[in-house]
């Protein structure tokens, strides 16, 4: 039983025009339970496209999303918001978090937004700070914390809901090497201890070699490694 399924995925933006472009063709994707796959690609072959399609934030043209064995096509915009935010956890290459509230609490919002206690999402906050080294960094706001540091507070956000499936997007790509490698480490260990299942888009062939399986994106479609 996969955790992510997509079936024949196609995308084109502007259909029709001049500025036509197939991005995504016949595409199929699987994620079994637990699974750490590498999605590398050059920049313009579609990841983002991809990732947003994978994540219910966009509808392909053709083809079927199914997110831990729902079927996605049929739903509506409140059933995909609603399968989205119990299902998908998401980070991008910047963390945005919200820069007025502090770590803690832009673990505790998404949790808050679905439905649990003030005091359970203060206590899956502070679990989630210490599982990345952050504990004394919990009243901090963003402004107080270094890149990498951030973005470990994202991947805590991510995770928040605990989602089926994390969806990241050059997670680490904004911070230097060194940086980069430790903060990988962290986002890698969280996963591995959580048991997700994740898709991560990088650049980095170094970082793509510490997952079970690398994909490339070629021609709209998906390439074993
Ligand atoms: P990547 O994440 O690999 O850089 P994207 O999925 O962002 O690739 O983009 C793939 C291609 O689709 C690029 O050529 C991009 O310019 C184009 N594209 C992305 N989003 C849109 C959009 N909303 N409208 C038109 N073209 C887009
Ligand atoms: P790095 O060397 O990882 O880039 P920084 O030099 O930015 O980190 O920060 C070092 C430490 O100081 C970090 O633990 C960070 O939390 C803390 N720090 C950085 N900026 C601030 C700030 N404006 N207010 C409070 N603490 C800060």
């Amino acid at each position: 039983e996969a955790v992510l399924r997509l079936t024949g995925v196609s995308k084109t933006y502007n259909p029709g025009t001049p500025g036509e472009i197939r991005v995504l063709s016949d595409l199929d994707l699987s994620l079994a339970p637990g699974e750490v796959v590498g999605l590398v690609a050059p920049s313009g072959s579609g990841k983002s496209t991809l990732l947003h399609i994978a994540g219910l934030l966009d509808t392909p043209d053709a083809g079927e999303v199914e997110i831990a064995g729902q079927a996605t096509a049929k739903l509506g915009d409140r059933g995909r918001t609603r399968l989205r935010r119990d299902a998908v956890g998401f980070v991008y290459q910047f963390h945005h978090l919200l820069p007025e509230f502090s770590a803690a609490e832009n673990i505790e919002l998404p949790q808050r937004a679905n439905n649990v206690s003030a005091s359970a999402a203060r206590a899956r906050a502070a679990d989630l700070l210490a599982a990345v080294g952050l504990a004394e960094r919990a009243t901090h706001r963003p402004s107080e914390l270094s890149g990498g540091e951030q973005q470990r507070v994202a991947f805590c956000r991510a995770l928040a809901n605990a989602p089926a499936v994390l969806l990241a997007d050059e997670p680490t790509g904004n911070l230097d090497p060194g940086t980069s490698d430790q903060v990988f480490g962290v986002l890698m260990d969280l996963v591995r201890e959580t048991g997700l299942s994740a898709l991560i888009a990088t650049h980095n062939l170094e970082l793509a070699s510490r997952m079970d399986r690398v994909l490339h994106l070629s021609d709209g479609r998906v390439v074993a490694d």
